[in-house]
């Protein structure tokens, strides 16, 4: 699946929508995969886990998967 966003630090087209999640409990606002760990879903804030207080999807923001950098609103595509 190829996405049309040059990224502006690495000019690779590796610019993708990421999934953006809330923690209830503590209100951290994070990228989906930064509460994903080995065991399940947990807080990257406040270490709790999933089950304890739900944790919501959001919205969206988009990331280089070429350099990690991460943007509001995809960057401008010069196709
Ligand atoms: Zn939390
Ligand atoms: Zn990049």
């Amino acid at each position: 699946m190829e996405f049309p966003w040059v990224c502006s630090e690495c000019e690779l087209e590796m610019v993708v929508p990421k999934p953006v999640c809330e923690h209830a409990r503590c209100g951290h606002i994070g990228l989906k995969s930064t509460f994903e760990t080995d065991s399940g879903q947990e807080c990257p804030h406040c270490s709790q886990t999933e089950g304890e207080t739900p944790v919501t999807t959001v919205g969206v923001l988009f990331q280089c998967d070429g350099c990690g950098e991460v943007f509001d609103v995809p960057p401008e595509s010069c196709a």
